[in-house]
């Protein structure tokens, strides 16, 4: 079947005696015991497994084309339980423009039990010379947050092979409707579901989808289980609910997001648009390569600086401003102040996520903005 007919009906495990056509959602923490001492429903405990994140878990890896998915709690514990999957003195190859909580978490958290070395990606020749003997994973993202800087999957995904490398792939910004990295050799796509895969902003969670169930998987699942930080019920029906939309709402954020970056560029007050899809983008040729249509995030430059942009965020009516993606809405913020006073994003840089409002009252708002 096509992702848009999987979307709908995969996740749909009805068993009710009362004609439901969608899933139930299944809020029963412990699961009963036959008199042997099995499952017979599947299920011992919540943590564990349950039927509503099971069915999350399902459709996550079928329209990713994996072998088997994680869900977690958030984009963050999700990246979270790759780094504590690594054996302690291990190097971690990571993207220069990763996104800042996940850079954060290798900073504090990780400072002690794994190395890291924070690189262009986009430059691919150079990756190589970064490889140490106690190296075990690139963790690549594309397109980037907030730079939506491209990195080329495939010769991600050849160089990983080639020295023993786990490669794992944030793709976040594509969803997986754009962008499919495990059919590209990636091992393990992650996504914050919290973003265009929730798509309403009003669900937190993340996942982790793998190319094959190996002993680096099995710890996965482990720290998953064990760890517990799982979705409830209702936040996997949330999100199961929302895969249903996420072809079609991928598409009008893609148009919104294509036609709001052709006029960005062309405005006086703008000095760059960072969008993979426009034809300047400098990865455009990779980016049309691996994704079937761009998405609707970008940033810009705004032209004078740093109060010209916050000016700028503090003049839309439309727009939301506040931080986070991927929903129906559209948000805009000055970047470098939800970062924080030690990042390196551009301090003119605003980040606009484009929801699914009509685009001529989307130009509106933005021209008033800027004038
Ligand atoms: N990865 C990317 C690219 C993100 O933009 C975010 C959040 O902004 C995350 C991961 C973390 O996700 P969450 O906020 O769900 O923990």
């Amino acid at each position: 079947m096509k992702p848009e007919t999987l979307a709908i009906h995969s996740g749909n495990l009805i068993k009710s005696a009362t004609g439901d056509v969608t899933s139930p959602i299944s809020l029963s923490t412990t699961f009963l015991r036959d008199e042997h001492g099995n499952y017979p429903g599947g299920h011992m405990y919540s943590r564990v497994s349950n039927p509503n994140r099971n069915a999350l878990e399902k459709v996550l890896t079928e329209l990713e084309k994996g072998q088997d998915a994680c869900a977690f709690s958030s984009g963050n514990t999700a990246g979270m339980a790759v780094f504590q999957a690594l054996k302690p003195g291990s190097h971690i190859i990571a993207p220069d423009d990763m996104y800042w909580g996940f850079k954060k978490q290798l900073q504090s958290i990780f400072a002690d039990t794994l190395t890291f070395d924070f690189i262009d990606l986009t430059d691919t020749a150079q990756i190589e010379a970064y490889i140490k003997p106690n190296t075990v994973l690139i963790w690549a993202e594309t397109p980037s947050n907030p730079l939506l800087k491209i990195t080329d999957i495939a010769v991600l995904a050849e160089i990983s092979t080639k020295h023993g490398l786990i490669f794992a792939c944030d793709s976040t910004f594509a969803s997986p409707s754009l962008q499919n990295p495990l059919l590209l050799g990636a091992d393990l796509v992650m996504h914050s579901t919290t973003k265009y895969i929730g798509g309403h902003s009003d669900v937190l969670g993340g996942a982790l989808i793998t190319a094959k169930k190996d002993a680096f998987w099995e710890k996965i699942r482990n720290i998953q289980q064990i760890g517990g930080a799982v979705p409830s019920p209702f936040d996997c029906f949330l999100l199961l609910r929302s895969l249903k939309t996420l072809a079609y709402r991928m598409q009008g954020h893609s148009s919104n997001g294509l036609t709001l970056a052709r006029f960005l560029e062309k405005h006086p007050n703008v000095e760059a648009v960072y969008y993979p899809g426009l034809s300047s983008h400098p990865d455009h040729k990779i980016a049309s390569k691996q994704m079937s249509a761009f998405g609707g995030m970008l940033s810009i430059l705004v032209k004078g600086g740093a109060e010209q942009a916050r000016a700028m965020v503090n003049k839309v009516r439309l727009f939301a401003q506040a931080t986070s993606l991927g929903g129906v809405e559209s948000l805009i913020e000055h970047r470098a102040s939800v970062e924080g006073p030690d990042t390196k994003t551009p301090q003119n840089l605003v980040r606009i996520s484009a929801g699914l409002e009509h685009i001529d009252d989307l130009i509106a708002d933005l021209e008033q903005a800027l004038a």
